[in-house]
């Protein structure tokens, strides 16, 4: 009996910390057509950001529109799953620290980034706030005969507003892990959103978000 209650409570603490530790590193401005549609520069180097564990929103959950934004966007983004823990990677080895890959959303209080982004400040509140990372189940990246040509796309009321393919990233997935474990160690379980192709646009409380890898149905988002 106590044998199990040690297991018990040992596999309760292990789940514990795979569902805490995780955290969301999100790429800004990693598609020439959206750094341009929002009038920002190419960039030489990624723009990163990060999102808590709090901003997860899964399992086709509906989205509530927040009391603080009367602008919050949509950004489709390709997302990809850390599956090794990796500091200072080197680009040879950068594709055995992901295994999986899904999409998402990288929901943005426009108009507070707007602001923040005007005085030179952090963009955390328009970003990290609590359920603004949709994210779908994840597909096994051995799913994937080309992972630099991946079709992803989102349709908001049925017509498609965004359309991208990962041969259209100005920084590649192996890139990121190099440049972003040169500052963060990377974790099991993290998550990066690789940045959103052009066609970003606004939510209204009754649309649908439903997002595609190819022709598969990945996510459905409701917002309320
Ligand atoms: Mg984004």
């Amino acid at each position: 009996m106590l044998k199990i209650s040690v297991i018990y409570i040992f596999v309760h603490l292990c789940i514990r910390q795979i569902l805490t530790t995780m955290k969301i590193i999100a790429i800004g401005r990693n598609y020439i057509d959206h750094a341009k549609e929002l009038n920002n520069p190419v960039p030489e180097s990624p723009v990163i950001f990060m999102k808590p564990d709090t901003a997860i929103l899964k399992d086709n959950k509906d989205f509530y529109y927040p009391d603080f934004s009367k602008d919050i966007h949509f950004e489709c983004e390709l997302v990809v799953r850390i599956c090794n823990e990796g500091k200072h990677v080197s680009p040879k080895f950068a594709h055995k620290y992901y295994d999986a890959i899904g999409l998402g959303i990288d929901f943005t209080a426009r108009d507070i980034q707007s602001k923040h982004k005007e005085k030179g400040l952090p963009w955390e509140l328009a970003k990290a706030f609590d359920h603004s990372a949709v994210v779908s189940n994840l597909l096994p990246k051995e799913d994937f005969s080309d992972l630099k040509n991946i079709n992803f796309s989102l349709k908001k009321n049925g017509a498609v507003v965004q359309n991208g393919n990962t041969k259209d990233m100005i920084f590649d997935i192996d890139s990121l892990i190099v440049y972003i474990s040169r500052f963060i160690t990377l974790r099991k379980g993290d998550l990066i959103y690789t940045g959103t192709p052009a066609g970003v646009g606004p939510i209204e409380i009754g649309d649908r978000l439903e997002g595609y890898i190819g022709d598969q149905e990945m996510f459905v988002t409701n917002i309320k």
